[in-house]
């Protein structure tokens, strides 16, 4: 086992009202470490009474506390400190991220000062957001009252865990909702870093509370909570679809990211190289337990043959080890489940395609979840391999002739998270990510975010768009004020006698 970072508590547990706290039942589970699979420390597994106790304290600070009713800018400036706060402990949350998850260290140590950019973004936006208000001329002024939506439920994934829950923090505090964050039980460690961050930032007690453990337990119970107003919830399609369901009973509102197999379209007319190491670190980055990873690659045939060969030779050259090693570019999978399905999915593609790099566990490496780079080659577009998502260092390549195969290719599956199109010709870049079934299209680049735009999927990978104001309206009631200026004009229904043009019932719009 590689060396437990320093400053670990002794257990996780959860945080509820301003106060670290266990299961109330007692009831914990051990977290691995997956260079070993040893188990390192014990969390506590959220059950319906802890999840009762952190909505109820939510629910308090949201009814009786500041927050809601604290002026933007008041918000803002606690905002800026929790960013603050997250700078600076980069590094001990990198070493904590980089050992729970596996994520190789000097991909982790960028994790905070992403997180931190998170908070610093949301609070500017609150500061000079606008509201839409309309005038009807001498007759009424109509505008929109925005107000914070309530208890928010915040359910995460494992891969970069503290960067994602800062990615629904941030926003859903920024609005003046108080939350109950549920994160992924693979990987709960970084989480802990959170109830520190937000009481030196001075975050009122109840605003932010955290309840760990299975999705089946403790989140199950925070979607079907009645108190819960909202859940953002960020996982796999099929954990997607029992949330819907289970969000409906309540009509509660939702935001979905889901899970996704996005191709990256190369065209012969591309810059190769640049496609080339943007591919590899597409898929290969972050141990391939990446949501937007160009995990099918489809390639113009001209340039078919020679691509798939370097592709082929650079990813065998990639270096998968201890993920503690600065050299290190594919850690540790997750989670033995987790190693488990991806070796899986690479044994069916062995059936399936030609293997041209890879296909298992590293000989050097003969315990924890190693997994070598691993590219098959001729994937028919029916290939499992092809159509479901695998999440781990596995690359699908795919030949296509025309536009027109290129664009059905990438549209055949039932994820639409993103897609990258590589070609030197503005026209057919336009044309080719128009008619791209996705909810986010990089020309000529891997994923480079920018906050403003719009995040989400279309069809299986997600439902509605964060990102920007988006997000701030998803965790934000808009409620519409009309107030009459003049004399209010009203059909007199019982008294006798009103002309027929007196019935419009709604009057002009303008
Ligand atoms: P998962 O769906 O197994 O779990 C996600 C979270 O949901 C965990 O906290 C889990 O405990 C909880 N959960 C599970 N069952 C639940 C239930 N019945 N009710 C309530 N909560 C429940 O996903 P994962 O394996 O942790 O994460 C990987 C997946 O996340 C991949 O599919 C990946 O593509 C996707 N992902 C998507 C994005 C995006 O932005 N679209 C980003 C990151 C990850």
């Amino acid at each position: 086992m590689a060396t437990k970072p320093s400053g670990l508590p002794d257990r996780i547990q959860h945080y509820i009202g301003g106060s670290f706290a266990d299961s109330i039942g007692k009831e914990t589970f051990e977290v691995l470490e997956p260079t070993t699979n040893t188990p390192y420390i014990t969390c506590a597994s959220g059950q319906q009474a802890d999840v009762d106790a952190a909505v109820a304290a939510a629910k308090k600070a949201f009814d009786e506390g500041p927050w809601p009713r604290m002026l933007p800018r008041e918000r803002a400036r606690v905002l800026y400190r929790i960013a603050d706060e997250v700078a600076a402990i980069n590094d001990e949350l990198a070493a904590i991220e980089s050992f729970d998850s596996g994520l190789p260290i000097r991909q982790a140590k960028g994790q905070a000062n992403r997180a931190a950019e998170n908070f610093r973004f949301f609070a500017d936006l609150i500061v000079a957001q606008v509201d839409d208000a309309f005038k009807m001329p001498g007759r009424q002024i109509n505008y929109v009252n925005r107000k914070p939506k309530g208890v928010a439920g915040l359910i995460t994934p494992w891969n970069t865990p503290f960067m994602q829950e800062s990615w629904k923090l941030a926003p859903a505090l920024a609005s003046g909702c108080t939350v109950v964050l549920k994160p992924a039980e693979f990987t709960p460690v970084s989480a802990q870093l959170w109830a520190g961050i937000m009481e030196r930032a001075g975050v009122p007690e109840g605003v932010f509370n955290v309840v760990h453990g299975f999705g089946e337990s403790a989140g199950d119970a925070l979607v079907k909570h009645p108190d819960v107003q909202l859940v953002s919830f960020t996982g796999e399609l099929g954990t997607g679809k029992i949330i819907y369901a289970n969000c409906a009973q309540n009509m509660k509102h939702m935001s979905m990211e889901l899970g996704g197999k996005s191709p990256a379209v190369i065209f012969a007319d591309a810059d190769f190289e640049a496609a080339l190491d943007s591919t590899l670190f597409g898929v290969f980055s972050l141990n391939g337990e990446r949501c937007t990873a160009s995990s099918r690659i489809l390639v113009e045939r001209p340039i078919y043959d020679r691509f798939v060969e370097a592709y082929a030779e650079r990813a065998k050259r990639i270096v998968v080890g201890d993920p503690s090693n600065p050299d290190t570019e594919i850690g540790a999978l997750v989670h033995p489940e987790h190693y488990a399905k991806v070796c899986e999915y690479i044994e069916i593609g062995k059936g399936e395609a030609r293997l041209v790099a890879g296909g298992g566990r590293p000989a050097d490496l003969p315990e924890g979840n190693y997994v070598e780079a691993t590219v098959f080659a001729d994937v028919a577009p029916d290939a499992r391999i092809f159509q479901e998502e695998i999440f781990g260092p596995v690359v699908a390549i795919t030949p296509f002739d025309t536009d027109e195969e290129a664009i059905e290719l990438a549209n055949n599956v039932e994820y639409g998270l993103a897609a990258y199109v590589w070609t030197s010709n503005v026209a057919r870049a336009h044309n080719v990510a128009h008619a791209i079934e996705s909810g986010m299209v990089w020309i000529n680049s891997h994923n480079v975010r920018d906050l403003r735009t719009p995040f989400g999927g279309v069809k299986g990978s997600g439902l509605g768009h964060e990102g920007g104001y988006r997000s701030l309206d998803f965790y934000s009631v808009q409620q519409s004020i009309h107030v009459t200026l003049g004399d209010v004009h009203t059909t007199r229904f019982g008294a006798t006698g009103y002309a027929e043009n007196d019935l419009g019932l709604g009057g002009p719009s303008a």
